[in-house]
Order: structure tokens, then C-alpha cells, then sequence
């Protein structure tokens, strides 16, 4: 039977799920608009239980919050991310991990995962760290704080879903991330004729004088991706090209794609 699970089911089976393989992390391809080539992937977390089936993130990852379980299942993902790598015939191309603000609440996140990344020993640019801007409700200064802290360990940073739910000017202003993740499912199917046009556009352009290069996700359509073209997003990432896949498929992709070199950021250097 497939069904979602209950809240009493994920609590009780986090332990053995994170321990036996039942939660894993699936790839989705991020691409440069310009060249075509592969630039990395976002890796996204699934729970696959054995009776009933198939769990995706909207519905545990709430849970997993409220409960105090993200932390744990999102240091699972890292080093999952870090043995990805060390199975590659050489480090590749960099991988984006999720970050709930639960993380950040009462732990030191940051300094957690370079002590998995030393242990694997990966380099840092190999990895990036996605951020909503929904984290920084009820603290600023947190996420503020974590961004910091990721850049001086020499990592870097996007603000994922821009967009879609909460945005602010403000935190565009005052977190200075590397890459602004623009959602279009905040257009809800409609095109890109309208307002919603108006808006990619607008959002495009203001990056582009904040210094700040866009990957437009959720990409579903060749007229999005037209128009996304038209209007110098640099990358793009959705349906259209790629769903999520495993890592065995991803490791294929890797090897027969022509992928961008990828080169330590000028963050690194000054973290060195
Ligand atoms: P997100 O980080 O914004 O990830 C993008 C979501 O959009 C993914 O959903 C992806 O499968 C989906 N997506 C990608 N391309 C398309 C498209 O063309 N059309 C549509 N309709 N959807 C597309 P997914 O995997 O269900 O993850 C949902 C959310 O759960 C993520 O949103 C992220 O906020 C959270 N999440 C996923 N994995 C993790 C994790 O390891 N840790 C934490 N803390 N959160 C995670
Ligand atoms: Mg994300
Ligand atoms: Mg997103
Ligand atoms: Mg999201």
C-alpha cells in the first residue's frame, strides 16, 4: 500500500530509516544556460519506506523540523554527499545540500559539516550550500551569521526559492550570497508573457547589477527556457532538463557529459 506516512511513523522509524539506506539522496542536474554544459546538482533527500512506498521532502521534512530530526537527517546528507564524491574517479563538479534554519537553531552547523568534509577530505569547492530566504524568519542574524561562516570556511552560497513565498528586498541586500536561485513556480502555469515575465526579468537584471549570477529552477517548458536565455539567466535547472535522479545515474551523466571545469572560488583562496 502506498500512502504517506504519519507523523508517529516518521518519528519512530527515523533511526532505523537513516541507519538501513531507507532515506537517500537523489541528483538533479544544474546546467550553464550559455555552453549547455553541466555545472553540478542539487542533491534532494527521499525516504523510500518499505511498505509504503516512496516519501518526498514537503511532506517529512516539516516533520523532521518540528521534531528536532532535520539536523541529523541534513549531517546524514553532507556526508552522504562527501562518500558521493570519493566514488567519483575524480572530484567532478560541486554538489548543493539543503539547509533547514533548524539546522542552524542551538547547533554549530557549520563548523559540523567541515569536520565531515575534512574527514572525507573533499575540497570545499565541491560543495554549496543552499539557503532559503524563509530561514531568516524569526532570526536574521542566524542566517546572516551562518553565510558568514560558510564563506569563510570558503564555501559558497545560494539563496534558493527566491521568489516563491517569502521575499524580501532587504535580504537580498544584506546577505550577500553568491548565486540567486529563482523559483518559477511562483508563476503556478501561467506564462511568461504576463507579470510573471515582468518580474523574472526584473529579478534577472537587478542580480546581474548585484554582481550576482541566477539559476532559474523549476524550469518546465522550451519557451521558459527561451525566454530565460533571452534574458541572460546564467543557469538552469528543472523538469525540462533533468528530474532528480540516483547517484548511479547522475555518476553516468558525470562521466559522458561535458562538464564545466570547476575552479576554486577567490572565497577559498582568501579562506586559505
Ligand atoms: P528545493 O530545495 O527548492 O528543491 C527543488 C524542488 O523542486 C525539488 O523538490 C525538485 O524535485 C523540484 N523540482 C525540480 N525541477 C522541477 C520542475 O521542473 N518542476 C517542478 N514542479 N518541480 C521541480 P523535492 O525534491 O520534492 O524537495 C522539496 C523541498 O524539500 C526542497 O525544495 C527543499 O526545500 C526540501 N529538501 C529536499 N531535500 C532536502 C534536504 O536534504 N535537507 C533539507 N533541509 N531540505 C530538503
Ligand atoms: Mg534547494
Ligand atoms: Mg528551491
Ligand atoms: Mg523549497
Amino acid at each position: 500500500m502506498h500512502r504517506k506516512m504519519t507523523e508517529q511513523e516518521i518519528i519512530s522509524s527515523f533511526d532505523e530509516a537513516i541507519e538501513n539506506g531507507q532515506i537517500y539522496l537523489v541528483y538533479q542536474p544544474k546546467y550553464n544556460h550559455s555552453t549547455g554544459r553541466l555545472i553540478g546538482a542539487e542533491a534532494l533527500m527521499r525516504w523510500r519506506h518499505p511498505e509504503l512506498g516512496e516519501q518526498l521532502p514537503d511532506d517529512f521534512i516539516p516533520i523532521m523540523e518540528n521534531y528536532g530530526l532535520i539536523h541529523r537527517a541534513d549531517l546524514f546528507a553532507f556526508e552522504e554527499i562527501c562518500r558521493f564524491h570519493n566514488s567519483c574517479p575524480n572530484y567532478m563538479l560541486p554538489i548543493s545540500f539543503n539547509i533547514s534554519r533548524h539546522d542552524l537553531f542551538g547547533h554549530d552547523y557549520v563548523n559540523e559539516i567541515e569536520a565531515i568534509r575534512r574527514r572525507y577530505d573533499v575540497p570545499v569547492h565541491y560543495f554549496r550550500a543552499e539557503i532559503t530566504e524563509s530561514s531568516a524568519i524569526g532570526g536574521f542574524d542566524l542566517i546572516s551569521n551562518a553565510v558568514k561562516q560558510f564563506h569563510e570556511k570558503g564555501y559558497l552560497v545560494e539563496m534558493d526559492d527566491f521568489g516563491s513565498g517569502y521575499s524580501s528586498l532587504s535580504i537580498l541586500k544584506n546577505l550577500p550570497v553568491d548565486f540567486l536561485k529563482l523559483d518559477l513556480r511562483f508563476l503556478a502555469g501561467e506564462g511568461l508573457g504576463g507579470r510573471g515575465g515582468v518580474i523574472v526579468n526584473a529579478v534577472v537584471q537587478m542580480a546581474k547589477w548585484l554582481n550576482t549570477p541566477t539559476l532559474a529552477e523549476g524550469v518546465e517548458t522550451i519557451e521558459q527556457a527561451d525566454f530565460l536565455k533571452s534574458i541572460g539567466c546564467n543557469y538552469v535547472q528543472g523538469y525540462l532538463y533533468s528530474k532528480p535522479i540516483s547517484k548511479e545515474d547522475f555518476m553516468m551523466l558525470l562521466l559522458a557529459h561535458d562538464i564545466e571545469p570547476t575552479k576554486p572560488s577567490l572565497l577559498l583562496i582568501k579562506a586559505m
